[in-house]
């Protein structure tokens, strides 16, 4: 690597400022463990209220005027709480000073102004790359994550800066940021760019094709859902513009956040534990059961789930396994929000169920800590999963993981077989067809498991040894970009 590379991340969300899934931890994490690796990294942040209130230090950068119907627009740098990353932040009030989702007002919609709001994102990240916001510090690489940074990448291609490589990372596919093509005039881009081989998604405007075609590099969360997403099956009508990038699109895995997710120091959870000793968590199972008033059974396997409620996630199949997991003396504890179906159906089994399954909608952080330190397994039976980190989680809390064998659950998880002599590097159960009955089979082998306590002990504290944290995936990126701009480097002027 070239000396302190500079990296800029630009994304629309960052735990713990703001978070609605995985994309806020990777970019609360990954940019440190790039630090770490010796990169100089910078964010670039939209001027959300909890992000525009709580960055540290903040001052003027650069004033960008009226642009994408914003009347006043600043560029601001200031430091991230906790890690201290740098991070500018567009302070735009007309465009983001405005409460909840980052993305959706509260009855669910769209915010109207989506298509302005996040192509002022992507703009000023490609603005910020060419070097003309900032005269002290100008990326080498831009690294965009998901639709709504993408157009960072278009922006890139239509006045490429020299020196300046793009990355774009696919955190879902399923989230493309389809917008009515006349929006496409809104942009400031030649009309070239709106065409089949550039943002043009039948008779649509997607952003998502803004990385997809103009990255440099594409990569996504996991080397499994890599090669799922070239596939009609995952590629959400995108798989062919993936294919076409060929060997341009490559995984990575996410990693795990060790200053947040660890047992033996989450001051959040009942009692602390670790490999060497256990007992701690014993009593983190005992206070959740006590906490959500399930019966207080230390020997009833109790399966969690932390999760949004979307048919991503394969909840219903959840919820057609329940009958076999209560009859076999299982609990379940859900926390999770979203589909409003699939919360009622929820509320209603808990309701049907006192004492053996408890479900809190909503959104809550610190109860997360709590569910998956106190359960005996957690479930994460998606139907398609870019990475997902509970079952990360779950490896790190010995919470052993029951999942669906797709994306990161498949890289992540080794399937522990039907016979109890099964390969000693077993950390998990895994089923492949999204049926309530292949759940119920593998939540079976997870019941019979845990019936056998020293082999349940052991799959236990294989997943804890198991090392997900943010450093080798920090070194895949670095090598990354390194090779991004040693391409850039030899390239005629
Ligand atoms: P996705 O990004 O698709 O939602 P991931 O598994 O990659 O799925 O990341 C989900 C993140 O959001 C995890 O950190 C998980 O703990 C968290 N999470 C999801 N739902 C909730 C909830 N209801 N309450 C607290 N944390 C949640």
């Amino acid at each position: 690597m070239t000396a302190r590379m500079k990296v800029l991340h630009v994304g629309a969300e960052v735990f713990p400022l703001v978070k609605t899934g995985g994309l806020a931890d990777v970019l609360g994490a990954l940019p440190q463990a790039l630090i770490g690796q010796g990169a100089d990294v910078r964010l670039l942040l939209p001027g959300l209220p909890a992000i525009a209130d709580a960055v540290l230090h903040q001052r003027n950068v650069c004033q960008i005027g009226p642009c994408f119907g914003a009347a006043r627009v600043t560029l601001r740098l200031g430091q991230m709480p906790y890690s201290q990353v740098p991070v500018y932040v567009i302070d735009a009030p007309l465009l983001y000073r405005r409460p909840g989702s980052p993305y959706q007002a509260s009855d669910g919609s769209e915010w109207p102004d989506n298509v302005q709001r996040f192509a002022l994102l992507g703009w000023v990240g490609a603005q910020l790359a060419a070097g003309a916001l900032d005269p002290a510090w100008q990326p080498e690489v831009l690294h965009a994550h998901d639709w709504h940074a993408a157009m960072a990448c278009a922006y890139v291609a239509a006045h490429p800066p020299a020196n300046v490589a793009t990355v774009f990372t696919v955190h879902n596919l399923a989230y493309q940021g389809l917008f009515p093509s006349g929006d496409f005039s809104l942009l400031g881009l030649s009309s070239r760019f709106m065409a089949s081989t550039g943002l043009e998604y039948h008779q649509q405007l997607s952003f998502m094709k803004a990385g997809l075609k103009f990255a440099d590099r594409i990569t996504t969360v996991s080397p499994t859902y890599a090669r799922e997403i070239a596939t009609h099956e995952f590629g959400f009508g995108l798989d062919g513009v993936i294919r076409g990038r060929g060997g341009d699109v490559s995984g990575v895995l996410n990693g795990v956040d060790g200053a947040v997710w660890d047992p033996s120091n989450d001051a959040g959870i009942a009692t602390r534990y670790s490999a060497a000793e256990l007992g701690g968590k014993l009593r983190c199972k005992a206070a959740l059961q006590a906490e959500l008033g399930l019966t207080v059974r230390a020997d009833a396997p109790l399966f969690g789930v932390v999760s949004r409620l979307t048919s991503q996630k394969g909840l219903d199949l959840v919820l057609g396994a329940l009958p076999a997991l209560l009859k076999r003396g299982g609990q379940l504890a859900l926390q999770g929000a979203g589909d409003p179906a699939l919360e009622v159906a929820f509320v209603a089994a808990a309701k049907a169920n006192p004492g053996e399954v408890a479900v809190r909608i909503g959104y809550d952080e610190a109860f997360a800590h709590r569910l998956i330190a106190g359960s005996d397994a957690i479930l994460v039976p998606s139907r398609f999963e870019p990475c997902g980190l509970t079952q990360l989680y779950g490896l790190r809390y010995g919470t052993v993981p029951v999942v669906r064998r797709v994306g990161g659950l498949a890289d992540t998880v080794i399937d522990a077989g039907d016979d109890a002599l099964a390969s000693e590097r077993a950390t998990g159960f895994a089923f492949d067809a999204a049926t309530a009955a292949a759940l119920e089979g593998a939540m079976q082998r997870a019941i019979a498991a845990y019936a056998q306590p020293a082999r349940w002990h052991r799959l236990m504290l294989r997943g804890m040894a198991q090392d997900f944290s943010w450093g080798g995936a920090a070194w895949q990126y670095v090598a990354l970009y390194a090779e991004l701009v040693g391409l850039r480097g030899s390239r005629p002027a």
